[in-house]
């Protein structure tokens, strides 16, 4: 069958003129939006990650200050740091790798703090982590229908599987979250309608583990040999419905879900 590449530039696009807006309307005010963007230690996906985001950032005249850390840096020294930002009126938001939650509610753009975890669990607001957002927004861009799904879930870490679970479940679909311990994974992959793969593992879901036409979004960002492969053989093209290619879907998306919710409330 015809598999619909869902690919990541076009969601983001469709994002980038109304944040461009919000940042001239900050402007505009006197303010210059600015996101702080806190590294610790020489972690290269970490710096590919950051590098990433200030290019993102700096093409739609947002300011960007890069604080980098040893990776032996003291927990109470950066603590300490934090509740500077937290408090410094020309910050407008903070990302950081190390000690997200203790960025105040308000400038949380990694969506880590606790208050912004609550109220994301309980369906209050608007916020939610960049990459769970990212895939809501893809699937949302290419008019993919959630109401009564069947959507599985492979992976619940904090930052993607249990978030996008929820977000899913928000929208009425039925929700099944897998992990490691799960038994019989396959059989359960293969009655799902969409499958979310935040995994870890490169190339981990098989064409023989999808039903026929099932919406495949694959979260994953894994090196091998140099090349940036998904949780998710590209050879279920053809059999899927729609798909995320990777390079080129969630993780373009991500990125431009910061700056999203960066300047939410300009
Ligand atoms: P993580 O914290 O390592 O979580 C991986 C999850 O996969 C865990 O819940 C684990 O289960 C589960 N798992 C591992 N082996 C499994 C197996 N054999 N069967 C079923 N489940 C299994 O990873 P993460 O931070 O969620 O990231 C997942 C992937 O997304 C990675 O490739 C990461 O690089 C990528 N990522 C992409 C973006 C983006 O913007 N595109 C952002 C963040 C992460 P247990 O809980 O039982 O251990």
């Amino acid at each position: 069958m015809e598999t619909l590449l869902m690919k990541g530039k076009p969601v983001a696009d469709a994002y980038r003129e109304t944040i461009i807006a919000r940042v001239a309307r900050a402007l505009e005010k006197g303010r210059k939006v600015t996101l702080a963007i806190i590294v610790v230690g020489d972690d290269p996906a970490s710096h590919v990650y950051k590098d990433r985001l200030m290019k993102l950032a700096e093409s739609m005249g947002i300011y960007v200050k890069e604080i980098l850390y040893p990776a032996d840096v003291k927990q109470e020294d950066l603590l300490r740091d934090i509740a500077r930002m937290n408090h410094n009126r020309y910050i407008t938001g903070v990302s950081s790798d190390a000690v997200g939650t203790a960025v105040t509610a308000s400038k949380d753009v990694d969506c880590l703090n606790v208050k912004n975890v609550g109220d994301m669990y309980l369906g209050y607001g608007t916020m939610s982590p960049c990459t769970p957002r990212a895939c809501m927004a893809t699937l949302e861009h290419y008019g993919i229908e959630l109401e009564g799904r069947h959507a599985v879930v492979i992976g619940r870490s904090n930052v993607v599987g249990k978030p996008v679970a929820n977000l899913l479940l928000n929208k009425n679909a039925t929700v099944t979250i897998c992990h490691s311990k799960t038994q019989n994974l396959a059989e359960i992959t293969r009655t799902a309608d969409i499958i979310v793969a935040a995994v870890g593992k490169p190339c981990f879901v098989t064409p023989d583990m999808i039903k026929e036409g099932a919406v495949i979004v694959d979260v994953g960002i894994n090196a091998v040999d140099g090349k940036l492969v998904g949780d998710v053989d590209p050879a279920v093209v053809g059999k899927a419905g729609a798909y995320t290619p990777v390079p080129g879907g969630i993780g373009v998306v991500s990125n431009m879900m910061v700056m999203d919710l960066l300047t939410r409330k300009e």
